[in-house]
């Protein structure tokens, strides 16, 4: 880029600056999606979100959401415009760097026209002032109502895999992580919980309460929550000295001890066998919603309407470091979220002295060749459904293959290194198959080729 820009100012002002510096120089609209082919339209080219600041102000007895988000980010080409992904709401007005810009919708894609283009590698600062009753997003197939969903006295706000577009304008793709800051205004009364920790306490005025969250590791936008309502919470840290946050909507305050708790030991525990934990704090929301589900947002897993057991906290905590600071680049490569996820579950059995990772294998390895499971290879999750089961059961069964073909000692070193080498950063599955294969000194690629892509049941 320096050197492109020595040539134009080298040129003799009289003549035109050379034709391969002029396309160099053009600039062209980023793409409506960021590239995974199984979600065409989901996210966006162009440019890399760096941080987002989100002001929302939230009226359940109405249910309408006001917001401001602000968005730092890079272009990543020289820009005439660019895409936000957003559904539903109305956009009031958009500024680029200050200076008002002009915007079209077309379904969930927000055009943005700056009033002067963006260069390649150039920082620039969206506004983006909003209004309306959020949407949840509704997947008849096997995603469910997700995004944000208004309750009794609140929202349940859970975003995989591309909701967060119901109630903040993004780049709606994991492929492109971001540090978050929220302040969320309420009516007195009702709590705002989102990612990361409070900044200070809350502000009360005129009849409302704002509270201020900060993330300060990058999150994918599926990831962030600001669920709310009448909530008790519990505070204070795990065995281990990690802040622990645990809240419960007030028909579930039973399991408020018991969801701190069970946190703070499962947090701590998964720290001695992933790796250190890779965020500031943990915990647990459980709201009165029954949404069928929890979801792994980051610092802040969500229960839907269930008392939480054991087996789900230490699912969702495990994707603090499978799928929340490791990032999937593509949704096809969900199983490293999932398999692993479950994988978790049977190890946290295993480690309280119950059911071993083993009999789990066993018992699922005995289901007849017919089931369905054994047609869906995990490794291949398909756009319209994603969250099969075979992703879970067959992806932790996958795991368990790897560990007795390896030995356990390399397999939880390698557990170890997975998380190390890239925390805060986004995996794919082969880059898991290479360092398997470097750190085991063995050809992998048969085990994995039979677990993860065959239509059939493994031998
Ligand atoms: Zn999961």
């Amino acid at each position: 880029m320096a050197a492109l820009i020595s040539v134009l100012a080298c040129a003799p002002a009289d003549e035109p600056p050379p034709d391969q510096a002029m396309s160099a120089v053009a600039h062209t609209a980023g793409a409506p999606g960021i590239g995974d082919p199984d979600f065409p339209t989901d996210g966006n080219g162009g440019y890399d979100v760096s941080h987002y600041a989100l002001a929302v102000d939230y009226a359940p007895t109405t249910k309408r959401l006001e917001g401001v988000t602000t968005i730092q980010a890079a272009a990543t080409q020289n820009l005439s415009r660019f895409n936000l992904d957003l559904s539903g709401l109305d956009v009031r007005g958009i500024t680029v760097d200050g200076s008002p810009a002009t915007f079209a919708r077309k379904g969930d894609e927000l055009t943005v026209t700056p009033s002067a283009p963006i260069d390649k590698k150039a920082r620039f600062t969206v506004k983006v002032t909003y209004a309306g009753v959020p949407k949840p997003a509704k997947d008849s197939a096997n995603l469910g109502t997700y995004g944000f969903i208004s309750t009794a006295d609140g929202a349940f706000v859970t975003s995989e895999p591309n909701g967060s577009k119901t109630w903040f304008p993004n780049n709606d793709h994991p492929s492109d992580k971001a540090t978050f800051d929220f302040a969320i205004t309420v009516p007195a009364g009702v709590t705002a919980v989102a990612n990361g920790e409070l900044t200070g306490q809350p502000t009360t005025a005129g009849g409302k309460t704002t509270y201020r969250w900060s993330e300060r590791h990058p999150m994918a936008t599926y990831l962030a929550t600001a669920t709310l309502g009448k909530f008790d919470l519990r505070q204070g840290k795990t065995p281990g000295g990690i802040p622990n946050f645990a809240a419960t909507d007030p028909k579930f305050r039973s399991s408020l001890d018991k969801l701190y708790t069970v946190s703070g030991e499962v947090t701590d525990y998964w720290g001695t066998v992933f790796g250190p934990y890779p965020f500031s704090s943990t915990g647990g929301v459980v709201d009165d919603y029954a949404a069928g589900y929890a979801l792994e947002n980051q610092t802040k897993p969500v229960y839907g309407g269930f008392e939480p057991d054991e087996s789900i906290i230490a699912h969702e905590l495990a994707h603090q470091w499978f799928g929340d600071s490791l990032t999937i680049k593509r949704w096809k490569d969900l199983w490293l979220n999932e398999g692993f996820a479950t994988y978790a579950e049977w190890l946290w059995s295993e480690h309280k002295g119950k059911q071993s990772a083993e009999a789990f294998f066993n018992d699922y390895h005995k289901r007849p060749a017919s089931d369905p499971m054994w047609a869906y290879p995990p490794g291949r999750a398909k756009p319209g459904d994603l969250f099969n089961q075979s992703v879970y059961t067959r992806g932790g069964m996958t795991l368990h293959a790897l560990r007795k073909a390896v030995g356990d000692q390399t397999f939880f070193q390698l557990l170890k290194a997975w998380t190390a080498g890239h925390r805060y950063g986004h995996v794919t599955t082969d880059e898991f198959i290479a360092l398997a294969e470097r750190m085991s000194g063995k050809d992998l690629g048969p085990l994995f080729d039979a677990w993860l892509y065959q239509p059939r049941r493994p031998a």
